[in-house]
């Protein structure tokens, strides 16, 4: 009876109890075996996979002179959970730092915020890039810190003192880096700018791991299973660049004291040959300890060098633009090679705005690239845009010559390996539409024939186009790296990109060039007559802030040529005056593998000492180099920033536009 009434109870004690021990069964289950944080806890108390870092790929210029390699530094690293007793004082002797700051870094490496990847058992860095003298000190007295221990990294060294911003610099990852990235640990070193951003999974390698054991007190007791565990790094893989060193120091050096940039390119492969933005600045001041300091300095000087013209910069491209509209306007039907257009000190239907300078008219294509007619091409644009035989509309009309310009490379970013290009500037339709409210036509837009207005360009774009003509309608999008060790380049560096335009058009316009440097308006490129031909086209570009800006395109030899180039100097004046020069300079020196005859030697010292004054530019840096001194201060111009903030990227339409006169000079 009492039995029979006690067994129910019995049962759901039972039950009860099964519930209870099942529970904790599971749980320890899931902490034990399921829950990876708890498994790699674990193995952290018992193992230290202690990283080997690899050396970073070397970079060498398209000669094989090496431009940046590694040089051996240490960092102090601290693991916590091994410091079992500390003399901060003694320590801080050592190591000749304040107290104070080493409270403050320890506080810093504990502060997840700050530190994600913090953890007690992995090793943090203390004080990183000491010196071999100052890491050896330590090392002898390591044994009176225990969880203290030297690292050995490596740190970027410079053979030349140019082209910081194509080769750009290391930075420590920063949280989101570390996020992105799991391959990274707090304290590691990644690419931050130019081709050490682009190519950092080539040039960084593989991180190798060795895996070491732990007693029940965290100290190290030896090698895993002697090793069988570890993981050897890989090497950086190695990158040859298209960038000639010789050439671009040669080419920082003509822009010494000019704000502007120089890109040189080898037609046949979209190579880029030097890349130059003026100011420039050493590299070797963005590596090691001064690295903070210099790059505080150099982000507040008003010339910007740490603003890459030759792919940031928005300028009008001026007459330098006329051989590409001359393409069109034949492409398209709209004039013949031998059309014969007049010029009246300007162009007649606009009572001769935009005006031009005195020549024999009427001038068919070559004479009028060769002496920059600006007439002939406004005339060019009104017979595509207000033709009706050929499209139904000026809006028809615009977008056919849009697609020509974006097939031109104009735009849309080109491409380049680098980070940071811009995309420069073309209109559509639609943007002149809401400006004009639908009623408009080439009279309305004429400036763009002649490269101003509304247009903006980069000089990577110009130079671009100077590689088209000297292959006569096609290129490959232009890149800095020529080579990467153990890897084809990338397809979309050696994928022919077509014009579309007719190779027999290009005949007349690359003719059209070399007239202009035999008897035009580039006469003083024509460093070898009779034995190097050139082919050359200046511009000079309303610049709003001051004195106009100097452009100068061309490419040599006008037959298989080997070099294109864009020159572009702010407020630098006449193409003639400053593009053209150091244009020359530029081709002579790499055609002839820097040996310059005298009269270039004469042009390019003069180039080398001429200051254009830039009335905000008062400042002095810690510079390492003596080329990359800063431009001097000069009183006669009155000359703000040219600089365009950044437009949104993809939205056009947007812009603002200022339709303005032109007064074309050349
Ligand atoms: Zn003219």
């Amino acid at each position: 009876m009492n039995s029979n009434k006690l067994y129910p109870r019995r049962i759901l004690i039972i039950v009860l109890t099964i519930l209870i021990v099942s529970l904790y069964i599971i749980r320890l289950f899931y902490l034990q075996i399921l829950n990876p944080n708890y498994k790699a806890e674990a193995d952290n108390n018992a193992f230290y996979q202690k990283a080997l870092y690899p050396a970073r790929g070397i970079i060498s210029d398209r000669e094989g002179n090496i431009m940046v390699y590694n040089k051996a530094t240490y960092d102090l690293m601290i693991t916590m959970r091994e410091v079992t007793q500390l003399d901060t004082l003694d320590l801080c002797k050592t190591l000749n730092i304040e107290p104070k700051l080493f409270v403050e870094r320890l506080n810093k490496i504990k502060d997840r915020k700050l530190n994600p990847g913090y953890s007690p058992f992995v090793p943090q860095i203390l004080v990183s890039q000491l010196e071999a003298p100052e890491a050896g000190r330590f090392q002898e007295k390591l044994y009176k810190f225990p969880g203290f221990a030297i690292r050995s990294r490596t740190l970027r060294e410079y053979e030349y003192h140019c082209a910081a911003n194509i080769l750009g610099y290391l930075s420590e990852a920063d949280p989101r880096d570390l996020e992105n990235d799991s391959s990274l640990v707090a304290g590691d070193y990644i690419g931050k700018t130019g081709i050490e951003k682009s190519y950092e999974k080539y040039l960084r390698g593989e991180k190798g791991v060795e895996v070491l054991l732990r007693d029940a007190r965290g100290r190290i007791k030896g090698k895993y299973q002697n090793g069988a565990h570890d993981k050897p790094y890989v090497l950086g893989h190695d990158l040859t660049l298209g960038i000639d060193a010789n050439l671009q120091t040669f080419g920082e050096e003509l822009m010494r004291g000019k704000r502007g940039a120089i890109v040189a390119i080898e037609p046949s492969s979209g190579e880029i040959l030097c890349m130059v933005s003026s100011p420039s600045y050493d590299p070797a001041l963005l590596t090691g300890k001064e690295k903070g300091v210099n790059l505080r300095q150099l982000a507040n000087i008003p010339g910007k060098p740490l603003y890459d013209r030759s792919i940031m910069g928005y300028y009008p491209p001026g007459s330098t633009f006329k051989p590409s509209q001359g393409a069109i306007f034949l492409q398209e039907g709209v004039l013949s090679p031998s059309t014969a257009l007049s010029c009246y000190h300007g162009f007649p239907p606009l009572h001769s705005r935009p005006k031009c300078h005195s020549h024999p008219s009427p001038v068919s294509l070559v004479p009028a690239l060769a002496t920059s007619c600006n007439a002939y091409f406004c005339w060019g644009l009104r017979f595509m845009l207000d033709n009706r035989q050929y499209y139904p509309n000026v809006q028809v009309a615009f977008e056919h010559w849009k697609q020509h310009m974006v097939q031109l490379g104009f735009g849309y970013k080109l491409g380049i390996d680098l980070p940071n290009e811009r995309r420069g500037y073309i209109p559509n339709a639609k943007v002149y539409d809401k400006l004009y409210k639908g009623r408009w036509n080439s009279s309305s837009i004429i400036s763009i024939a002649i490269g101003q207005g509304e247009i903006s360009a980069t000089p990577m774009q110009m130079a671009n186009l100077a590689t088209i003509i000297a292959n006569r309608g096609f290129f490959y999008t232009p890149h800095v790296v020529k080579k990467i060790e153990g890897f084809p380049l990338d397809t979309a560096y050696t994928t022919l990109r077509d014009s579309h335009i007719k190779a027999s058009i290009w005949e007349y316009i690359a003719e059209g060039m070399a007239k202009a440097v035999t008897n035009g308006t580039c006469r003083n490129a024509n460093f070898a007559p009779g034995e190097i031909e050139v082919c050359g086209k200046t511009g000079t570009a309303q610049n709003p802030h001051g004195k106009d800006n100097s452009a100068f395109i061309g490419f040599a030899p006008k037959d298989h040529p080997k070099i294109a180039v864009c020159v572009y100097v702010e407020n630098g004046g006449f193409g003639a005056t400053i593009g053209v020069p150091i244009g020359r300079c530029i081709i002579e020196y790499y055609l002839r593998h820097g040996k310059l005859s005298p009269a270039t030697e004469a042009i390019a010292e003069r180039m080398k000492h001429l200051y254009i004054g830039y009335k905000d530019e008062i400042y002095k840096i810690n510079k390492k180099s003596d080329s990359q001194l800063p431009v001097r201060e000069q009183d006669n111009h009155n000359n703000k920033e040219t600089i365009k903030r950044e437009e949104t990227e993809e939205s056009e339409s947007t812009k603002q536009i200022n339709p303005t006169e032109n007064g074309q000079k050349e």
